[in-house]
């Protein structure tokens, strides 16, 4: 009935049939955690693979006839193609990993973090929501994932002279993309209309190919739409409470009209914090549509069937829409639910500030039941915020339970250490990833092997910033004092602090800063010099960010510091990789308890970079004495924080990096990377995280609706042998 036709939006030269299967995986963003697929691009041209900031689609579109009929005549090139291609087709045509299967999910999530390609995403949210289908996809899950398209989303940042961040609009490439269109029936683009809400919105629906997993994304940008309706999906997190409001309404109820439609099976429905939670008025409706079931049946089945993740430990980040702006667009919609105003607004009425407006968290938390924050810590401090909207929810004890966050470890392993870890860990190692056993086995590994690894991507890392602020200097022309503040005097041979998040007040990016006088003479020291480097965004409307960050930014610029502080700019999923992999120290200190999760350590950690953090987030639940350090507390201030990191490095930190046995190794330093290797990955992986929410989840869910069913079935019978 629906089908997708990628021919329509990838115009690549014709693309010999020897090599057509490029194609195909250059249309699935499985090559992109393969390290084979990665390289069979590079293969093809080396040069322009690099021009297209690895874009497979963009850099077939650039080679000539000429180039692609040659490739076919290399006989080492056509070996590879042959092997990942047959590698690709294995993979997506395989079945499951998983024994026991759980019903199908529709994972909702307003952003996705898969590849620089495909840039819907903004932050540590959206790269969790990539990494969980990654892994659905490598677990073999029955999901299928709904987003949206933001064909103006992504912001790039520019840093000016004076360190002031602007922001140009990128507008996404949807013919370079990695993303197909859908068409109907009739070869015409796949269109839904949000259902019974006012004005009319319709949505165009694109789709990503992540693995075995389909990502489908809406696009409000399309002419059936009233030009304000069109800006809908233009760009993330618009501050325009309005426009925000119609965003998540489309997310949501055109989301769960797009799975209907399509005719896409799924039982569990899964809300990746609360930007899609109008899903579950949908699926009141439909329930009450489709099984004829009565308000009541149907949200108690909402509730036994939904899960709500939650991902923040303050209450004021949650969406709060006034009520006059929810009737305006939802007063057709609550008389299909049979329901009058004052119920439809009570589910997300928060009773601390009842007249605030319809909170999109109470909603999601009084409207599942199965519901978790992201870290064992983040459970308490949710739990504790949310104490007066829990006890409403039932008689019994409510409370909410916890999954840790995990990462993807093919997606941030840098290739070189995945190409040395194969000969500890074995070449099937990915399948018993989430086996702590197995990781002890990167002891085995030559200190000097894994060092030379690990200084090696420190070098590939600052030839890509300074490449970086080559060509800037040369299209801009930009200062010598900004090149150096975006770090071309960066030196390989020194200690490497690097801190790169969010700028943000609460992550404190400026915390190291505080004693200029104390931090000189750290980075100065002669024979033990350390480097920092920073790299974040600030949101465009948080101004104290930008505040902060043109702070650091001046102190890059101040010629006492040598050149030994950098800010890289345009933090996004490619700097991330090369700064995880590439630096010696994973700095993290944001105001406890802040950090909900975090898990840009976990990807520094796996790769050997060693996680210096306050007790925050995830870090309580790794920390070991040895696989990193700690600082600060909960009740110290950011003063005395500060003092405590600068006598951490003194005395421990730079010593031990400097201290190196004669072949140049610094042994202890080593051991304490090897500690790290092999205790943190294993849990903070997203197949560990994606088992706790098959077992906590998704299996019990699932068996509890078969269970229903049967129920259901065998009244049936019953009722037919009358
Ligand atoms: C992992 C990641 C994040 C989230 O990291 P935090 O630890 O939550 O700051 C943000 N941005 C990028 C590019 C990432 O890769």
């Amino acid at each position: 009935m629906i089908k997708s036709d990628p021919s329509v939006n990838i115009a690549i030269p014709k693309l010999p049939k020897d090599i057509s299967g490029l194609k195909d995986i250059s249309l699935n963003l499985w090559w992109t955690w393969n390290p084979r697929g990665k390289n069979l691009f590079k293969l093809l041209n080396s040069y322009l693979w690099k021009e297209s900031s690895h874009n497979p689609i963009a850099m077939l579109q650039n080679m000539s006839q000429d180039e692609l009929d040659k490739a076919c005549q290399n006989e080492h090139f056509m070996r590879e193609y042959h092997y990942v291609y047959d590698m690709f087709q294995m993979y997506v045509n395989d079945s499951n990993v998983y024994a026991e299967e759980p019903l199908p999910i529709a994972y909702f999530c307003a952003e996705y973090g898969l590849h620089h390609s495909v840039p819907i995403y903004s932050g540590g949210l959206g790269f969790l929501a990539g990494d969980i289908l990654k892994e659905s996809s490598d677990m073999g899950l029955p999901m299928v994932g709904i987003g949206f398209m933001y064909p103006k989303g992504y912001v790039r940042q520019f840093i000016g002279t004076d360190g002031w961040q602007n922001g140009a609009e990128e507008p996404l490439e949807k013919d370079v993309a990695p993303i197909e269109r859908v068409l109907n029936v009739q070869n015409n683009h796949f269109t839904i209309q949000v259902p019974f809400i006012e004005p009319a919105v319709y949505a165009t629906v694109w789709k990503i190919n992540v693995g075995r997993i389909t990502l489908y994304l809406l696009d409000t940008d399309i002419e059936q739409n009233d030009p304000w309706d069109r800006q809908i999906s233009s760009r993330l997190y618009t501050t325009d409470m309005n426009q925000r409001l119609r965003q998540q309404i489309v997310l949501g109820i055109g989301g769960y009209k797009v799975l209907e439609e399509l005719g896409i099976e799924y039982s569990i429905l899964h809300l990746n914090e609360g930007h899609p939670a109008f899903a579950l008025f949908e699926r009141i409706r439909t329930f009450m549509e489709k099984e004829q079931l009565s308000l009541e049946d149907a949200i108690e089945k909402v509730k036994q069937t939904s899960i709500f993740t939650t991902h923040t430990p303050l209450q004021e980040a949650t969406d709060v829409y006034n009520f006059d702006m929810m009737s305006a667009s939802f007063k057709d919609y609550w008389k299909k639910l049979g329901m009058n105003k004052e119920e439809f607004m009570g589910f997300g009425v928060n009773p601390d500030d009842p007249a605030a407006g319809f909170n999109m968290t109470v909603f999601g938390l009084n409207m599942c039941d199965n519901r978790n924050a992201v870290s064992k810590k983040h459970a308490a401090v949710a739990t504790e915020i949310w104490q007066h909207v829990l006890p409403t929810l039932e008689e019994k004890k409510v409370e909410i339970d916890y999954i840790t966050n995990g990462v993807h470890l093919p997606t941030w392993l840098s290739d070189e250490l995945a190409e040395n870890l194969i000969t500890v860990l074995g070449e099937q190692w990915s399948l018993i990833q989430d086996d702590p056993v197995l990781w002890g086995f990167v002891r085995d590994i030559k200190d000097k092997k894994l060092w030379r690894i690990s200084q090696n991507s420190k070098v590939v890392m600052v030839n890509f910033i300074r490449e970086k602020v080559r060509i800037k200097y040369a299209e801009d022309g930009i200062d010598p004092m900004v090149a150096m503040a975006e770090g071309v005097l960066l030196d390989p041979d020194v200690l490497t602090i690097g801190f790169a998040r969010r700028m943000t007040e609460y992550k404190r990016p400026d915390l190291i800063l505080s004693d200029l006088e104390r931090l000189e003479k750290i980075l100065n020291n002669k024979d033990k010099p350390v480097q920092i480097i920073f790299s974040g965004k600030a949101h465009p409307a948080d101004m104290n960010g930008k505040k902060i960050l043109q702070h650091i930014f001046k102190i890059a610029q101040d010629s006492r510091f040598h050149g030994r502080i950098a800010f890289v700019e345009d933090y996004g999923e490619n700097v991330a990789k090369y700064l995880l992999h590439g630096v010696d120290i994973w700095l993290n200190n944001p105001k406890i308890p802040m950090e909900a999760c975090g898990t840009s350590g976990m990807k520094a950690s796996l790769n050997g970079t060693l996680h210096l953090s306050v007790l925050d987030g995830w870090w309580p639940e790794a920390y070991d004495g040895k696989n990193g350090w700690v600082f600060g507390s909960e009740l110290s201030n950011s003063y005395e924080d500060a003092k405590e990191l600068y006598d951490l490095l003194e005395n421990e930190i730079v010593p031990l990096y400097y201290d190196v046995d004669n072949d140049g190794v610094p042994t202890m330093w080593v051991k304490k990377m090897k500690e790290a290797m092999s205790t943190i990955p294993a849990y903070f992986s997203a197949r560990r995280m994606m088992q706790d929410y098959l077992s906590k989840f998704y299996i019990p869910i699932s068996k509890k609706l078969q269970k229903n069913s049967l129920k259901k079935g065998k009244r049936d019978e019953k009722k037919n042998s009358n």
